[in-house]
């Protein structure tokens, strides 16, 4: 492929039209750009582990040298190949915020890796990265610091969203900037590029503080038996919810699952769900009553190994699912998941 030096250029190596592994680059006067690298989930039928990852060989069979990785957010579609591909693409330097990098560094140490050397972006500071003018602007989604990145150059200025969705109350975080929104559309931008799952959907996906009423509501019924939440780990402000509706009732949460663990830490580590005094270990549930008792685990999508299914099929050593339990599934089926969620 030809590429004219001074052209701004976007080339999608992933997530464009389809769902996960979000790989996109950009060029500019000779320097390069990534923004994002993540994972698609498979649908094999024979592993429920399998990952799908971009197809970097344009990067390597060009003998390309990028100037950055640009992470929008910590969502697995997102950073998920990072880890695997970091060493091939020459340990590239990074750039995203503190939530990313502590969930990021994270997933380096699962993998057996050192954590590496992350630069961490600021909401009121602009920064070059080769050719080109950056700055981030804070969205809202079902993560903690989801980012917009405006690339700014002299042939045009790109203002490319990773997901989004306009939470007027998201509950943590603050709600979109509006104000400053205007200003950097009155910079001129030439081009959105616009990443989000449920694009297509005309209706309002609704607030996190609505879906807290509704945890209210449940909640309050539930007289007998615990209450178990299965949610999406990285969604820290649903996590949020269950732990301040639990807290208003005298509920105790137990976590379970290793993501929601890990989540947890690098929630803390940012100070998001700080104050939260009623949460108790597997082990330390064994002591509380079924009628004060609130799981939150892993496996909204009916994943064979996660905590969910695993408590189902009696194979937690601490707790057991009995027939007063409550459970919720508190997510959206994740399109292309519908095959293999077997739970649902
Ligand atoms: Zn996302």
């Amino acid at each position: 492929m030809k590429i004219s030096k001074n052209e701004l250029i976007f080339i999608p190596l992933g997530g464009s039209g389809e769902i996960g592994m979000n790989c996109n680059l950009y060029h500019y006067k000779g320097s390069w750009i990534m923004i994002d690298l993540g994972v698609m989930f498979g649908n094999s039928s024979v592993s429920n582990n399998e990952l799908i990852m971009p197809n970097i060989n344009f990067i390597l069979e060009n003998k390309i040298k990028l100037d950055g990785l640009i992470l929008t957010h910590a969502h697995e579609d997102h950073i998920g190949a990072v880890p695997y591909l970091y060493e091939q693409l020459g340990r590239i330097p990074m750039f995203t915020t503190s939530f990313t990098a502590s969930v990021l560094n994270r997933k380096f140490l699962s993998n057996s890796m050192q954590p590496a050397e992350i630069n961490l972006l600021d909401y009121n500071k602009n920064i070059s990265i080769g050719n080109f003018k950056i700055e981030i602007f804070a969205l809202t989604h079902s993560i903690p610091e989801p980012n917009a990145i405006i690339l700014k150059t002299e042939k045009g200025n790109i203002f490319h969203t990773g997901d989004w969705k306009i939470d007027p109350d998201p509950l943590v975080g603050e709600p979109i900037n509006e104000s400053k929104l205007k200003l950097i559309s009155e910079d001129g931008i030439n081009a959105m590029i616009c990443d989000s799952t449920n694009v297509f959907n005309e209706n309002p996906s609704g607030s996190e503080s609505e879906v807290r009423e509704v945890f209210r509501e449940i909640f309050s019924k539930q007289k007998k038996g615990k209450i178990v939440v299965t949610c999406f780990a990285s969604n820290v402000a649903r996590l949020e919810t269950i732990l301040k509706v639990s807290e208003e009732l005298n509920k105790l949460c137990v976590f379970v699952g290793r993501s929601i663990h890990r989540i947890y830490e690098s929630a803390i580590e940012n100070d998001y769900l700080v104050n939260f005094r009623n949460i108790v270990s597997e082990k330390q549930s064994k002591l509380i009553s079924d009628d004060d008792l609130v799981l939150i685990c892993t496996g909204s999508q009916g994943e064979e190994n996660a905590a969910l299914n695993k408590l189902i099929e009696e194979n937690n050593k601490n707790i057991q699912i009995n027939k007063n339990d409550l459970i919720i599934f508190s997510s959206r089926e994740i399109p292309g998941n519908e095959k293999k969620n077997k739970l649902t």
